[in-house]
């Protein structure tokens, strides 16, 4: 690949630059799979030379995670490490960045009894509350990027040889992230411009409620009088900017918990922690999920929904017009970073707090009196297709389109 030493380091810099926004004796916490590790220590460089106090990686094994399914107790994955979970609280509390790579086998855990799997990451979610509160309320910068590996390349392109599988992926990669742009970093300034003229569009209009219609789909969910579509930059407590996604291209906010009445069909596959969920369809009554189908992975999707009471209601509506650099790229990338940003999509959840007028500041009863959701999980899942259609009701009940096959009409 031409140039490619020169793209990893300005890829390197877009994450640190960019998605964590990190400043000066910040410390930084970089989660990422061991077979990252080449293109973690340029992050690291780069954190430093903007004035890091302290990088410290948290690595993963995809291997060892494989082999401790297969082979421990059942009640190793009833259990969290508190110690690992209280670690990443104080390094929040003393305001680190986070970056995670996320770059996972979507059929790594193919072979594993799912109960296994839900019970760890039921776990899992519940010791690790405190410190995703500090994500989803923003009172700290993060930011997820992805790079290749080679079991996620063979997946998206299986009739490659590996080598060439790693080299298409981060051909791809380095499109939609712009890295291809003389300076990303400006790039995704304008970008984030562009996007928030949508967004002000959507906050001006307020509407009471949105009308989805596809094949398969034909669904209509409130939105609470006080939400607020947000997009790509977010803000911290200190007021630094940050970027969550690299890449991103929807505008999102939260639905009204009890306000989501009919059927959703998903349009991509979902991977869910190392399993994939296919084909599948869900129906709300008054918010919640009250029947479901899957062609494949009807057992995770079950458990899933089954996590806690907040996992069966939504927490996010997310737009992405079909006309846009990862949809047009026309590649399934089994991982929902890139997937999410082909398409509009919803997250089955909690919501975001930050989508409501001051829901920062609220605590869990109260956003769930203001139908915002709350949950141990937040799964994103794409709905959005070139057939689809969305109309925006006003107070005085009017329609008006805000999609028309799959693009913009607002
Ligand atoms: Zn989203
Ligand atoms: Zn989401």
């Amino acid at each position: 690949m031409k140039n490619f030493q020169k793209n990893l380091e300005k890829y390197a810099e877009l994450a640190i630059k960019t998605g964590v926004n990190l400043q000066k004796n910040q410390e930084l916490l970089i989660m990422a799979p061991i077979e990252t590790a080449d293109f973690v220590r340029k992050v690291a460089k780069k954190a430093y030379e903007a004035g890091a106090k302290n990088v410290h990686v948290e690595w993963s094994d995809e291997e060892l995670t494989l082999t401790k399914y297969l082979l421990a107790p059942d009640e190793t994955f009833e259990t969290y490490p508190l110690w690992k979970a209280k670690g990443y609280v104080e390094m929040a509390k003393e305001g680190c960045g986070v970056l995670s790579i996320s770059a996972s086998n979507p059929d790594l855990l193919k072979e594993v009894d799912p109960k296994r799997i839900a019970s760890a990451n039921k776990a899992a979610a519940l010791a690790l509350e405190e410190f995703r509160d500090y994500m989803q309320n923003n009172k700290i910068s993060w930011a997820i990027i992805s790079i290749p590996t080679s079991s996620w390349a063979a997946k998206v392109f299986p009739n490659s040889t590996p080598e060439e599988a790693v080299k298409k992926l981060w051909d791809a990669i380095f499109h939609v992230t712009r890295i291809y742009e003389e300076d990303p970093v400006k790039a995704w300034e304008e970008h984030v411009t562009k996007q928030n003229e949508k967004l002000n569009l959507l906050n001006k209009r307020k509407y009471t409620k949105l009308h989805f219609k596809a094949p398969g789909t034909d669904l209509v969910m409130e939105l609470p009088q006080d939400h607020i579509w947000l997009g790509a930059d977010a803000l911290n407590e200190k007021g630094h900017s940050f970027i969550a996604n690299i890449p991103t291209e929807e505008v999102f906010t939260v639905p009204s918990k009890y306000g989501v009445n009919g059927t959703v069909r998903s349009t991509k596959p979902l991977s869910y922690h190392g399993t994939l969920i296919n084909d599948f369809s869900l129906t709300f009554k008054d918010g919640k999920v009250v029947d479901f189908s899957a062609e494949t992975g009807y057992e995770t999707l079950e458990n899933m929904l089954e996590t806690d009471e907040g996992a069966k209601y939504l927490g996010e509506v997310a737009l992405v017009p079909d006309d846009s650099p990862i949809s047009n790229s026309n590649i399934l990338f089994y991982n929902t970073l890139f997937d999410e940003n082909a398409s509009c999509h919803f997250a089955l959840g909690s919501a975001y707090p930050v989508c409501l007028e001051g829901g920062e500041n609220l605590s869990k009863d109260d956003l769930e009196k203001q139908g915002c959701n709350t949950s141990l999980i937040h799964v994103d899942f794409m709905i959005g297709c070139a057939h689809m259609s969305i109309d925006g009701e006003k107070v005085d009940g009017t329609l008006e389109p805000i999609f028309r096959n799959g693009n913009w009409a607002l």
